[in-house]
């Protein structure tokens, strides 16, 4: 009996060890489980909260819950056989032929316009003031090949590889001799490189457009790079809203693409627009349809160019 019974005890300990090995197995495992899942969830929800509050606030318009953007990039100068390019000189150089004293000149200029929007008389609504985004030159200070923080000097052609990639949006500085003012985008998406033409042929021959004029042609093509389509294009998303493409062409009904030159249909130069995806003189103001377009896509872009700062934080580190 007492056997019996020393043998059913222990085999009773045994199935009951067993059985708190089994249910303490499971049981942590299944917390485990479900607290992830929690913490993942309330992650999830925590972004897609945060990202319904910010696309709410743009709609709205409320700029004080909406955050501020930068823009990394990288400037190129391509030397032209004959006219040559911007020299590499100090940085306290102040001659304006000094490559990195005039690219200076040029981001201060486009970042001051970019804080400054202006009115266009012919839009039914501006954005005033802050665009909430601002151009920053991008450099690694552990790269050796970057002597000059993200301004680069090449010998005849654009660089067929740009040393930082996908990282920056790369802005080409090229001459051909016929162009004065000129720029084109690669594309509308995100993509990352732009080419301006003329700039060295303006100060080489003393021209009439400084950097300031390369400031607002350097806009308008980022302006298409995020997404934007030329103010006299017919079908310009915010038409009919607060843009009147024909308004804008001034001579003719509107034209019939989103980036492409209008090869004369339209008069551009005289339409007294002012907005910084038309051709004019000024290209400093944004519709409010036209801003919120922007800020959708800098906030839903991938690239890696763009970055999203903290609120609060306006300026790169
Ligand atoms: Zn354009």
């Amino acid at each position: 009996m007492i056997n019996f019974n020393i043998n059913l005890v222990l085999r009773l300990l045994q199935g009951i060890i067993f059985i708190l090995i089994i249910s303490i197995g499971f049981g942590s495992c299944g917390v485990c489980s479900v607290w992830n899942k929690q913490k993942i969830s309330q992650a999830d929800q925590g972004f897609a909260e945060d990202s319904v509050r910010i696309l709410s606030a743009i709609e709205d318009m409320d700029t004080a819950r909406i955050p501020h953007f930068l823009i990394d990039i990288n400037i190129h100068f391509v030397k032209h056989p004959e006219l040559g390019t911007f020299y590499r000189g100090k940085p306290e150089d102040s001659n304006i032929e000094n490559g990195l004293h005039w690219a200076r000149l040029l981001i201060n200029h486009v970042n001051w316009a970019l804080d400054s929007l202006g009115t266009s008389p012919l839009s039914s609504a501006n954005v005033k003031g802050d665009a909430h985004y601002n151009f920053n030159l991008y450099t690694e200070s552990t790269n050796t090949q970057d002597s000059f923080g993200g301004i680069w000097f090449w010998d005849r052609y654009a660089p067929a590889i740009y040393p930082y990639g996908e990282r920056v949006l790369n802005i080409v500085l090229q001459d051909d001799g016929k162009r004065m003012l000129n720029g084109a985008a690669c594309g509308l998406d995100f993509c990352n490189v732009l080419t301006l033409y003329g700039a060295y042929h303006n100060v080489k021959y003393k021209g009439k457009f400084g950097w300031w004029a390369f400031a607002s042609l350097l806009n308008h093509e980022v302006g298409h790079i995020m997404g934007l389509c030329h103010s006299f294009y017919c079908g310009n998303p915010c038409a009919g809203i607060d843009l009147d493409p024909a308004k804008e062409c001034h001579e003719g009904p509107c034209y019939n693409d989103c980036g492409g030159p209008n090869n004369g249909v339209c008069n551009n130069w005289n339409s007294g627009s002012q907005n910084m995806m038309g051709y004019n003189s000024g290209q400093n103001a944004l519709t409010p349809c036209q801003w919120k377009l922007v800020m959708r896509n800098l906030f839903q872009t991938k690239s890696k160019f763009i970055r999203r700062l903290p609120f609060g934080q306006e300026t790169g580190d």
